[in-house]
This record gives C-alpha cells, sequence and structure tokens, in this order.
C-alpha cells in the first residue's frame, strides 16, 4: 500500500514549523524545542523529543516524517580526503565528500573542514569530463536530503563541518528552490549555524539563476564552473554553453557581481588539448579581471570511459604563471592521490556499475 508522500520537518524553517504547530493548537515556542532536537540534539525519530507531550508527539508523527541517510560505503581515512556514498529511502545512491582542512580551498581559510554535497541524483547538463552526468537525471534531492547529508557525514565522523560547497552530484541551480532552503536552515542559528560566507554554490552557467540569485539576501558565495575561456572550447565538452554562450554567461555574472559583496570565482578544470594552452590563460584573465574574479584551477581527475587526461606538471604550472603574470588571484590545486580525490559522482557510478556487473 502506498502512503501518502509527508513533508519531511527537516524541510521547514523556523517560521513555517511555528505556523504549523499554532494550527496544531500548540504555543509557537514549541518550534524552538523541535529545532533543537533536530540540529543540536540531532534525534532520529519524532518519538525521541522527549519534551513535547505524548499526544504532540503523535500527531507530528501522523503530519510530519523525519527521514535519515546513512552511509553504507565510505572511502579514504582521516587526514585524506573521505567519501561518503549514501542510499536514498527510494534505493538511489548519492555521495558526499568531506575535505580535511589542510586542502580546503574555499571559504578562504586553511584551517576549515569542507563538506562537498550533491543536489541531485544524476544531472541533466552532460559535461563531457564529468562522472555525475554519464547516466543522466534521476530527479532533485529534498531539502531535507540536501541537510541530512551534513548532518549524517557529522554523525559518522565525529568532526564538525564548518565550510559548505554544492559542487557534488548534480546542478544546485537546476534545483534552486530546495538547495536555498536547505541553505536557510544550515545558515540559521536554529539550524546547522553555517555562516553564508562559508556556503559557496557551484554552477556550471545557468544564467537566468545566477540573476535570481542575486536577487537572494543570502550572502552566500558563487562559484562558475568556466572550464573554457572561449566559446568553441567551452561548446566542445559543456553542452549548456550552447544555451547560454560566454557573453551570457558572463553578463549574469556582472549582474550578481553588481548585487553581492562576495567575491565570485571560476572553476577551471585543466584538461590536456582541450581548454590548457597559453591563448586560454590570456584569455581566462580577461574575464576574471571583467569580474575581479578568482581562479581556481583543478587538473583533471580521470574518470573511467573517458577519454581526457590531465596535462603534465609543468603545463599546468605554465597556466598558472599566466594567470599570476596577470594579477588575477589564483590557485592550483596540487594535491596527491587523486585516485580517491576523482570528482564526485564517480563513486556511485563505480557501485552501480558494481552491481550491474553482479547482477
Ligand atoms: N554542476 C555544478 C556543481 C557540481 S560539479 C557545476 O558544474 O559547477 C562540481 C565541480 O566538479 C565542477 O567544477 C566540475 O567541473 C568539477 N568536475 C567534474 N568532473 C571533474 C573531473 N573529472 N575532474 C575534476 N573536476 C571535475
Ligand atoms: Fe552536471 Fe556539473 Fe557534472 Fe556538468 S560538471 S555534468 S553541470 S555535475
Amino acid at each position: 500500500m502506498k502512503s501518502a508522500v509527508k513533508t519531511d520537518l527537516k524541510s521547514l524553517i523556523l517560521s513555517e514549523l511555528q505556523e504549523h504547530l499554532r494550527n496544531l493548537g500548540e504555543p509557537s515556542y514549541r518550534a524552538g524545542q523541535v529545532t533543537e532536537w533536530l540540529y543540536k540534539k540531532r534525534v532520529d525519530t519524532i518519538d525521541k523529543m522527549t519534551n513535547l507531550s505524548q499526544p504532540l508527539r503523535k500527531r507530528l508523527s501522523e503530519t510530519f516524517s523525519l527521514g535519515k541517510i546513512d552511509a553504507i560505503r565510505v572511502l579514504g581515512a582521516r587526514d585524506t580526503t573521505r567519501k561518503f556514498l549514501f542510499r536514498l529511502a527510494d534505493g538511489n545512491l548519492i555521495e558526499s565528500v568531506l575535505i580535511p582542512a589542510s586542502l580546503a580551498l574555499y571559504g578562504g581559510r586553511s584551517d576549515r573542514r569542507t563538506i562537498c554535497v550533491s543536489t541531485q541524483v544524476g544531472c541533466a547538463y552532460g559535461c563531457k569530463f564529468c562522472a555525475s552526468g554519464l547516466e543522466g537525471f534521476s530527479r532533485n534531492l529534498s531539502t531535507n536530503e540536501i541537510v541530512d547529508q551534513l548532518i549524517a557525514v557529522e554523525r559518522a565522523t565525529g568532526e564538525t563541518i564548518d565550510n559548505i560547497v554544492f559542487m557534488g552530484m548534480g546542478e544546485p541551480l537546476a534545483n534552486l528552490e530546495n538547495v536555498l532552503q536547505a541553505i536557510r536552515i544550515i545558515n540559521a542559528e536554529w539550524g546547522l549555524g553555517v555562516g553564508a560566507r562559508h556556503i559557496t554554490i557551484s554552477t556550471s552557467g545557468l544564467a537566468p539563476q545566477i540573476r535570481k540569485l542575486a536577487e537572494e539576501p543570502l550572502q552566500i558565495r558563487l562559484a562558475v564552473s568556466l572550464h573554457g575561456a572561449t566559446d568553441e572550447v567551452r561548446n566542445r565538452i559543456m553542452p549548456i554553453n550552447r544555451r547560454y554562450n560566454i557573453e551570457t554567461l558572463l553578463s549574469a555574472c556582472d549582474y550578481y557581481k553588481a548585487h553581492k559583496k562576495q567575491r565570485l570565482s571560476f572553476e577551471y578544470i585543466l584538461i590536456a588539448d582541450v581548454n590548457d594552452s597559453d591563448d586560454q590563460a590570456r584569455l581566462l584573465s580577461r574575464h576574471a579581471h571583467r569580474l575581479s574574479a578568482k581562479v581556481n584551477l583543478i587538473p583533471y581527475n580521470s574518470v573511467s570511459g573517458l577519454p581526457w587526461t590531465r596535462p603534465s606538471e609543468k603545463r599546468q604550472e605554465k597556466f598558472l604563471s599566466i594567470l599570476r603574470g596577470e594579477g588575477i588571484p589564483v590557485t592550483l590545486r596540487r594535491e596527491k592521490g587523486h585516485d580517491i580525490d576523482a570528482a564526485c559522482g564517480q563513486l556511485r557510478l563505480q557501485t552501480e556499475r558494481e552491481a550491474l556487473a553482479s547482477g
């Protein structure tokens, strides 16, 4: 028998909870008690909310669900990048990556533990270098599935996460409503209490949604996955560029910059003989100047089944030095052991392929 889908408690902000509780004839301070149980004590059933009366707990359980996600596979050890594979209630798989303090790139400080979270199951945008897009798009993650990735990783590791990047599987701006709601919960004092400046959304370039995000009051950071400085290069590896070309994308970024205090950043994966020429570096500098953007260079992580390779270290350094020479704030990710550091989406793909292979 199929039961009606209930709203998950971890998809509501405080004011919405207050309204629900008022509708149940309860004083609105009860909402604060509920969020305390959800985000500070982190109980996994409504029944454990013991300062609420038994009848109220029963009514809450009739109205709301309280989901939980558990890691079914963890790769990596403390002090390295760790990947967590989660099975969702409907059987879908997603992954999160915990990046240790020493490797943290976003949020500006090196003493922060960063989590890279997924926003969709699969991805519809099909970038040619990315494991997440290889098997197409299944569905958006719900708000609570996004929030729960943080809670589950903190629970599994006993560590506190202070920096969040929406750079896992999926395109966050294609699931903007749920992502923003999750951010409100993650950012709130009554929620997970992570500062907006320590939250970064990464997008492959959905220009209209960048404009929408610009109008949001939250002071979150935006990273744009550029990966090519001309339409010719971008068209080759990112199908989205045929819908929103570089000029359309950069002018949406201008609009974003005009509305926000935070500095934008460009992500740029270095792929041998595709986007790593001196010319691309010079044009990339020009785009970065225009937006006062910072550039993060990421040597390509190989994905099984895809033809691309990362450039030699010498080439990576040359590319970096051209940007530096133009005065662009730029980083080059140099960490070793990129087998496990391989970009999000790969662990899931590998697990699904193994499952298929074993029947
Ligand atoms: N869809 C969003 C966010 C998820 S992708 C976006 O595209 O920005 C997160 C980051 O991982 C992007 O910068 C993406 O380009 C990068 N990435 C994907 N595949 C990669 C690979 N094989 N090696 C290195 N980085 C990769
Ligand atoms: Fe999707 Fe981002 Fe991967 Fe492109 S890079 S396929 S937008 S997850």
